[in-house]
This record gives C-alpha cells, sequence and structure tokens, in this order.
C-alpha cells in the first residue's frame, strides 16, 4: 500500500533496516501515520516553524511533521541503529530534515534552530518528564519554544494538567502550569504502539506564557514545592520545618495555615510562599 509522501510503511521501514526494539530507550513506535499526522497537527500550525522531535527512531511522528508543512525538522535520537532510515526521509524532504546523533539530554536549542519553535515528541519513557523539566527551566524566560506537545505515559500526562487536592497534584504540575497554559489534547491506548507499552499514553499541548502567572523565583519554587510533596499526607508545618527556621509564622503571613496540606495548596499560593521564604 502507498504513503502519502511516496515512502513505504512503517512495518517495511523497520524491516528493512531490523529496528527491534529496545526497552532501555524507551522504544515503542507508532507506527500508523494518520495518527502520527494526527499528533503533528495537534501542535497548531507548524508552517514557518522550526520543530525540534526528540527520538524520531524509525520516523512515524517525523514524517507527519514534514507533510504537515513545517519549516525544519531538527530530529535528535540516541540509537545509532535508526539513522539510515531517517536518511531515506532527510533525502524526500530536502532542506527541510536534519537529523542529530546524540542525547537529547546534552542538545543547545539555540545551536540549532531557529525561532518560531516548536517541540513535538513521542518522548522515551524514561527522559521524558527530565527534558520537560528542562525546558520549562530556562535561565530566561520567555523560552526560544513556544510550544510543546508530547506524548507522556497517561499517568505523568495527568501530573501535568493536576488541579489542587486531585491524587495527582504536585511539583510537575506547578511548575508547568506556573509558566504555561497545559491541556491533554489526546489519550491513546498501549495498542497504538509497537511494541504495546503496559500503561495508556496522552497528547499533552503546553505553551508558553509570555511571563510566569505569579512572580517567584524559579529555584525557590522547585525548592518549595519538592519539599512540600516530599510528604505530601503531611501538615506543610512539618513537611517545610527545614527549608528556613520559624516556617509557621511564613506560613501564616502568606494565609496559608500551617496545619494544611500540600495538595490543598493552589499556585497562587505556593508563589507567594516562594517569595516569602526567599525574603526571609
Ligand atoms: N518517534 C518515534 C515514534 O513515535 O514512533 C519513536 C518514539 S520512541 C517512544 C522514543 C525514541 O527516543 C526512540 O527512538 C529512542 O531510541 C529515542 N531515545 C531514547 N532516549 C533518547 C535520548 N536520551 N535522546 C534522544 N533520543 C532518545
Amino acid at each position: 500500500m502507498g504513503t502519502i509522501d511516496g515512502l513505504p510503511p512503517l512495518r517495511e521501514v523497520i524491516r528493512a533496516h531490523d529496528l527491534v526494539a529496545k526497552k532501555q530507550l524507551g522504544q515503542n513506535f507508532l507506527l500508523d501515520l494518520n495518527l502520527t499526522a494526527k499528533i503533528a497537527r495537534s501542535a497548531g500550525d507548524l508552517t514557518g516553524c522550526d520543530v525540534l522531535e526528540v527520538g524520531p527512531g524509525p520516523g512515524g511522528l517525523t514524517r507527519g511533521l514534514l507533510a504537515e508543512g513545517a519549516r525544519r525538522v531538527v530530529a535528535v535520537e540516541k540509537d545509532a541503529r535508526c539513522l539510515p532510515a531517517l536518511a531515506e526521509i532527510a533525502a524526500a524532504y530536502p532542506g527541510r530534515l536534519e537529523v542529530l546523533h546524540g542525547d537529547a539530554l546534552d542538545l543547545d536549542l539555540a545551536r540549532h534552530l531557529t525561532a518560531p519553535v516548536k517541540i513535538v515528541a513521542n518522548l522515551p519513557y524514561n527522559v521524558g518528564t527530565e527534558l520537560l523539566i528542562r525546558w520549562l527551566s530556562p535561565p530566561v524566560w520567555p523560552p526560544m519554544w513556544s510550544s510543546l506537545t508530547l506524548m507522556f505515559q497517561k499517568e505523568v500526562a495527568e501530573r501535568i494538567v493536576a488541579k489542587p487536592r486531585g491524587d495527582h497534584y504536585g511539583r510537575l504540575a506547578l511548575l508547568a502550569q506556573w509558566r504555561c497554559n497545559a491541556a491533554i489534547v489526546m489519550t491513546l491506548p498501549p495498542e497504538a504502539f509497537t511494541p504495546a507499552p503496559k500503561v495508556h499514553s496522552a497528547v499533552v499541548h503546553l505553551t508558553a506564557l509570555p511571563e510566569p502567572r505569579f512572580p517567584c523565583d524559579f529555584n525557590v519554587l522547585q525548592r518549595v514545592t519538592a519539599m512540600a510533596f516530599n510528604q505530601r499526607r503531611k501538615m506543610l508545618r512539618s513537611s517545610l520545618k527545614a527549608l528556613k527556621p520559624g516556617i509557621d509564622a511564613i506560613l501564616e503571613g502568606v494565609g496559608i495555615p500551617p496545619t494544611a496540606r500540600a495538595e490543598e495548596i493552589a499556585l497562587e499560593q505556593f508563589c507567594a510562599l516562594a517569595r516569602a521564604v526567599q525574603a526571609a
């Protein structure tokens, strides 16, 4: 059966290049080009944008991004076995696909991409959260990218968009929603992937706000939320005890009862607390 871009179907690509999935690289491939085009479309209009893709693998999503009109795709892949398959895509889209062989954790965005930039990826599960936190914490805001459209395990996606008092609410929700609008735009069953993972997955779309929702220092917010949620069922007066002497008074000063628990506290209150902790 033919494909819209004239390249072979992904099952053939995988067979031809012997791309047996490696678990340690988080390889769960998407082989349905209609689905990868749909994920690419959920990133919004790609024309005129550079797109960073982490982990292109055999290139299903890469092909979706190119077919949906991305000006240029920069795809960073750790597994050298995928490079010949990706070279075939680059040849079909001259000058529009740059493949970098390496670890996405080592990538300097500014060296390879020109604004406007969107990041779109079916992330390897083992480094997904770490990459998200890095993209959320550049020294200067707004960041180089305007949006992130990322596939995670559904449970991680729920942690990113969670609201106070929910089971998934925690540090990841606060860090993401402090500087971004975040929503789940698609959920996928295990069978959508080859091989099928044990869990469901979801695509989260985050758009960068021009400035953080409430003022405070990123590192202080990180520290406060990490400590507060480390023992999420404990009262804040005890989970934050080691943060600063006189934490009860600091909490009361920003209107948070010292007996409250982290999961009850909204983003605005955490930002007020981070400012007060820094000032104390
Ligand atoms: N994009 C492809 C798709 O949707 O079918 C593959 C997605 S698969 C979930 C994750 C991909 O990330 C694999 O190709 C894997 O080799 C690659 N990968 C794993 N760790 C990586 C890292 N640290 N840096 C770059 N790529 C990585």
